[in-house]
């Protein structure tokens, strides 16, 4: 079996109640976790399981919890980031629509491993009908005993809330999302410290994906060794793959982690939509280099797409095809970006804009010459280092990359005034 987090989903988008969830042998890792193991095991089978986080850093989950202080004392705190707002990624919003209690349950998991006694699910502000199906389900986990007071009668106390944004990309950075929680402007924390020691509300806190949550019951269930099967090379686990742009079935998947990009694209995606070609594709959401024709043969893991060159981020790609203005795609993002910089830094808030406008003048026609080296100077002045946060480092990315293989499409506008 190599589909252990979307088992659950029906085909009729309806979400799973608890007794179905139960019925499918959910709740059986809280059981066997709070009666039979204790906390600090929980964490060492996670680290064992080399669980990478979901979100699209690629942090290892176990060692992350392996930081919290144990004896600190309480509260401490654990969140679901549920804040999917990276541009082309729709795989959260798939388990908190449908599978909510498998997130509830890794939850509980992730907050026993810590001795954390509040968890939040911190959700996007857009995702109007998760907000209702973890609602409900956070009530229901209530009334079943999985929630609140000694917990199955084993002694263990937690208590879960729903806290939804305000629809600000910036509050997926997990130290803005802090602040946002605690009512302030979400702005980014300078790490160190890092949540894990001194997080919401200064107390230690973990902070994971969506789906990195909802590996961890079966990972409790059927051990590290069965996780690290399930993947086809280095990386552990299964992956919730997205591809969208011009291709005939656009969707997301879930797959043994290393699948190739080209095995996405022809087999999942249906190959190119009728006249259309692949020229490239950002494999992890808006906030990673592009991959070219040459790397379809590349493994979809942390380590591979690291080695061509990029990030695999959050494994829902976006396909760029011989159709669209490459400039023009890269303006939409750094659109995107330059609206959702928090204007914190002063590199990220007066260089995003700046950015935007010189593409947006070569796009138009009006590019000179020089507006290439301004751009390649934006890079590297954005880039890692120069920022708070990794907002700008990630919008250059794509800029980047685009101008290293798709430099003829930026030079045939800003010479001829004609798209490639
Ligand atoms: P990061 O590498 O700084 O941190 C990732 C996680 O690892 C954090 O929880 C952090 O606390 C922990 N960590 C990292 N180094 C550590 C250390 N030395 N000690 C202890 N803990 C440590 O990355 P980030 O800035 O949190 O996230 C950037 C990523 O987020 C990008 O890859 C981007 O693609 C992705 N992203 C995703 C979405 C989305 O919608 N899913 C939105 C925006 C950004």
């Amino acid at each position: 079996m190599n589909k252990p987090l979307t088992q659950h989903v029906r085909p009729d988008g309806r979400p799973l109640t608890l007794q179905e969830y139960e019925k499918a042998g959910g709740y059986a890792a809280v059981r066997k976790a709070l009666k039979d193991m204790a906390p600090q095991a929980v964490t060492t089978l996670v680290k064992e399981s080399n669980l990478r986080g979901r979100g699209g850093a690629g942090f290892l989950t176990g060692m992350k919890w392996s930081f919290v202080p144990m004896n600190a004392p309480k509260p401490k705190y654990l969140i679901a980031n549920a804040d999917e707002m990276e541009p082309g990624t729709f795989k959260d919003r798939i388990l908190l629509e449908n599978t909510p209690h498998q997130l509830i349950e890794g939850m509980i998991l992730a907050a026993f491993a810590i001795q954390a006694d509040n968890a939040y699910v911190f959700l996007r502000w857009a995702y109007k009908q998760a907000a209702k199906v973890i609602t409900t389900a956070i009530e229901e986990a209530y009334a079943a005993g999985y929630l609140g007071k000694n917990i199955l009668g084993t002694g263990f106390d937690l208590d879960m809330h729903l806290h939804t944004g305000v629809g600000r990309y910036m509050c997926g950075e997990e130290t803005a999302l802090l602040n946002s929680l605690e009512g302030k402007r979400a702005t980014p924390r300078a790490k160190p410290p890092f949540p894990q020691i001194s997080g919401l509300f200064g107390k230690p806190t973990i902070v994971n994906n969506v789906e990195t949550l909802c590996c961890i019951p079966h990972i409790v269930n059927n051990g590290a060794e069965w996780f690290k099967d399930l993947s086809r090379g280095s990386d552990a686990g299964t992956k919730i793959y997205g591809v969208s742009g011009n291709v005939k079935r656009p969707g997301a998947w879930e797959l043994p982690m290393n699948v190739t990009m080209r095995e996405l694209v022809e087999e999942h995606a249906g190959g190119m939509r009728d006249g259309y070609r692949f020229r490239g594709a950002l494999p992890g959401g808006a906030s990673t280099d592009f991959l070219v024709e040459e790397h379809l043969d590349v493994k979809m893991d942390y380590t591979s797409v690291a080695a061509a060159g990029s990030r695999l981020g959050t494994g829902t790609m976006i396909v760029l095809d011989d159709q669209t203005s490459v400039v023009g795609f890269v303006k939409n993002l750094e659109h995107f970006f330059a609206q959702e910089s928090c204007g914190f830094c002063t590199p990220c808030r007066e260089g995003l804009p700046w950015v935007e406008k010189i593409l947006h003048t070569i796009e138009r026609g009006e590019g000179k010459p020089e507006d290439l080296k301004l751009l390649e100077f934006h890079t590297k002045y954005l880039g890692p280092g120069n920022t708070f946060c990794a907002l700008a480092p990630g919008a250059m990315e794509p800029l980047q990359s685009a101008l290293k293989y798709f430099r003829k499409d930026f030079e045939m506008l800003i010479h001829h005034k004609i798209s490639a």
